[in-house]
């Protein structure tokens, strides 16, 4: 399936709440042939303003530890495991993760990259895809205020590179 016809699914999708408290799905973005995917866990108040992923404090934080390892923003996809706000920023519901999860399963399986990085504990429950090499780290929020999870987390990004 086409990016662009998923994206449209993403944008009028109900099959769970969250829809209701959104105002932009966030698909996602980045090119079709990405080698890498990153995946965090939902929008928050930024990404659901504009509609795109990892804009706000954390993911400043995250195009910092990209450009530290001279890892290119533009080359990735990036894209979280839900793609709605949620509200008051709780972390989303065992049902609406399982309602999404298909979305990335079908992203992961379009654009066919060599790795997706799986940023935080709800993405590391994101579907698996045979012949795709994935990597569990920490959500970068929390790389951005513990020590010891950034130095994992910078390391991952490393290795990545
Ligand atoms: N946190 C996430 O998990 N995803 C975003 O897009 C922004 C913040």
């Amino acid at each position: 399936m086409k990016l662009e016809r998923l994206n449209e699914q993403i944008k009028n999708c109900r099959r769970c709440r969250l829809w209701q408290y959104a105002k932009n799905a966030v698909p996602g973005e980045g090119p079709s042939t990405a080698k890498v995917l990153l995946v965090g866990q939902n929008p928050g108040v930024e990404e659901d303003k504009t509609g795109r992923p990892f804009v706000g404090r954390t993911g400043k934080f995250l195009n910092k530890v990209l450009a530290k390892n001279s890892i290119r923003r533009e080359d990735l996809f990036v894209t979280n495991i839900v793609k709605h706000v949620s509200p008051n920023n709780r972390k989303p519901l065992p049902d609406e993760i399982a309602a999404c999860a298909p979305y990335l399963e079908k992203q992961i399986k379009t654009i066919k990259p060599k790795i997706v990085v799986l940023m935080g504990t709800v993405a590391w429950q994101a579907p698996r895809v045979e012949g795709v090499e994935y990597v569990e780290t920490y959500h970068p929020s929390a790389a951005m205020r513990f020590t010891k999870m950034r130095k994992r987390f910078e390391e991952d990004f490393t290795d990545l590179k």
